[in-house]
């Protein structure tokens, strides 16, 4: 892991792992590079990222955090 795939997300480093865990509210088993998700929080109009991770071996989601508020959402249904 290198350090361009840590983000700050409010006000901490965060890794891709430790941001998706935040997303799940739980341990994730891998996760894929922080990006740039191209939307606005709905919450506080502040920049969202992405990271796409496994919580469990038969399952992907895509999880969505503010940098800037406690907003987060999952593209599960
Ligand atoms: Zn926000």
């Amino acid at each position: 892991m290198t350090e361009k795939e840590n983000r700050v997300v409010q006000g901490r480093m965060v890794t891709p792992k430790s941001l998706a865990e935040r997303i799940e509210d739980g341990s994730v088993m891998d996760a894929e590079a922080i990006v740039d998700a191209d939307r606005e929080c709905p919450e506080c109009g502040g920049p969202v990222v992405s990271v796409g991770y496994m919580p469990s071996v038969m399952e992907f989601v895509t999880g969505y955090k503010c940098q800037d508020c406690d907003w987060k959402a999952t593209d599960r249904e």
